[in-house]
């Protein structure tokens, strides 16, 4: 046991790195088997290999041989650990851009399904055996459920405002209101997007007002499209005038000088119908312009993807354009917002069937009577942690739609401890407790607010979920 007393060298230490067994030492071990067998010996190797590389480069206590295993093991699950996974959005902004806005319906997961594992006929003519459009699959449900002569489709709606102010105007002028130049969430900002696709822009009127004569006055043998973009993430009040949008219109048409639309969001139904705010039409949009874009995943309820459509010689001008090719989206996106615009041929049913609209549309008590149903199983998950009371809120639609409007909600509000310890103060006790949600296997995400964690449950379906989520809080 005793080391001789003559012995130079200094008793081991606990990280001493001559402790440090020999890979192939390790993988003959019969746990090893059993990790190759599951994962395969690359994998294991490559494990083994990083966890005794950071033994030896630190100062942690080496352990014994099945120890380091089981920390070979850990770094290979942490590899198959999908990054983007499914989370619980009860932040009560139903359309959350990063939490990846809308959710799909059953209709469209299956539709994606039954094309993504083998061949389709994304650009193939079954009628006729020849060569086929993407577009094709969904151009006529557009033009149905919206009153234009012809749609494309791209990646999303900043792609098809590049698209178009591109394909219509490049090394021309385009007359915008200075009070539509707007940003929309930080990389979409209108006078830049105008630059890239090689437009000159041309500021017409002021940020408040904005007068028919304004655009007239600008309109000129330079000019290649007028452009309409609506503010959607904010709203000016007070001393506003914009043109009346016929009158634009007619301006625009006896210049010869096409009227473009972005709508942003784009509603395909009417919204003030489900006792929602309004928003404006993409059909109504088409009787005052001749093109408009909106994008798929906003209240339209879809796929990520940006719609052009409208007057037919200026959608053939868009799809003839090179950058439409760079801008393209896959068959899967085609199957999703395909099965999704059929549901809008269901109009007595789509609120039913149409994640977003039947979100959207969920009232306050029904809401309220849910969370007072989970608010004893989510107190007893967060028992010592957190309690748990039912308050009122208002959700937000979110996308840029609607940005004054607010829709009544309920919502769970988890109040931590002053137990517990942790960073000092109720803020640091919400973070940590927002932290330990976003820890869990189904991360919850909610919104801090007034020193409480507010769960909104406008978009809590999966009530079972989010319960088994929480259940494992503690462990
Ligand atoms: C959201 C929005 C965009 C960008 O659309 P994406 O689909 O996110 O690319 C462009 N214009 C307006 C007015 C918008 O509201």
């Amino acid at each position: 046991m005793t080391r001789p007393a003559c012995a130079p060298v200094s008793p081991p230490t606990a990280s001493d790195p001559r402790r440090i067994p020999a890979v192939e030492r390790l993988l003959a071990r019969p746990e090893a088997a059993a990790l190759a067998a599951a994962h395969g010996r690359t994998a294991l190797t490559e494990a083994v290999r990083a966890v005794l590389s950071g033994l030896r480069a630190g100062t942690a206590p080496i352990p014994d041989e099945a120890g380091i295993l089981r920390q070979a093991a850990d770094r290979i699950a942490a590899w198959h650990r999908p990054s983007l996974r499914p989370v619980f959005n009860l932040t009560g902004t139903v359309l959350h851009t990063n939490l990846g806005r809308a959710p799909l319906p059953e209709a469209a997961a299956d539709a994606v399904r039954a094309v993504m594992l083998g061949a389709s006929n994304l650009e193939f003519d079954l009628a006729t055996g020849a060569r086929g459009e993407r577009d094709d699959h969904v151009e006529a449900l557009i033009c149905r459920l919206t009153g234009a002569e012809a749609a494309v489709v791209v990646n999303n709606n900043a792609a098809a405002v590049l698209l178009v102010l591109n394909a219509l105007a490049m090394r021309r002028e385009v007359v915008v209101s200075r009070g539509e130049l707007v940003e929309i969430g930080g990389s979409f900002r209108v006078p830049d997007v105008m630059a890239r696709a090689g437009c000159r822009l041309r500021e017409v009127g002021t940020t408040n007002r904005t007068h028919l004569k304004d655009y007239a006055e600008a309109i000129g043998p330079r000019t290649g499209l007028v452009m309409k973009v609506h503010p959607s993430n904010y709203a000016i009040s007070g001393f506003t005038a914009q043109p009346d949008p016929a009158a634009l219109h007619g301006l625009c048409r006896e210049r010869a000088v096409p009227l473009a639309e972005d709508l942003g969001s784009g509603s395909l139904i009417d919204l003030a119908a489900y006792g929602l705010p309004p928003e404006p039409t993409v059909r109504a949009a088409l009787d005052r312009a001749d093109i408009v874009t909106f994008s798929g995943d906003k209240l339209l309820g879809a796929v990520q993807c940006g719609i052009v459509a409208g007057r037919k010689d200026l959608v053939a001008r868009v799809r003839k354009n090179p950058l439409k090719r760079a801008l393209r989206v896959d068959k899967m996106t085609y199957a999703a917002l395909e099965a999704c615009l059929r549901l809008y041929l269901h109009p007595e049913r789509l609120r039913e069937a149409l994640p977003t609209l039947r979100l959207l549309t969920r009232e306050r008590a029904e809401i309220a009577a849910q969370a007072r149903r989970l608010a004893p199983a989510v107190a007893a998950h967060l028992a010592g942690r957190a309690s748990v009371a039912v308050a009122d809120c208002t959700s937000q639609i979110g996308s840029g739609a609607l940005p004054v409007e607010t829709l009544p909600s309920a919502a769970l509000v988890l109040t931590p401890e002053p137990a517990g310890g942790g960073p000092r103060g109720a803020g640091g006790r919400c973070r940590r407790l927002a932290e330990a949600l976003r820890g869990l296997p189904v991360p919850v995400i909610g919104r801090i607010s007034d020193d409480a964690v507010v769960l909104d449950l406008r978009t809590l379906e999966d009530e079972a979920g989010l319960l088994d989520s929480l259940g494992t809080l503690g462990i």
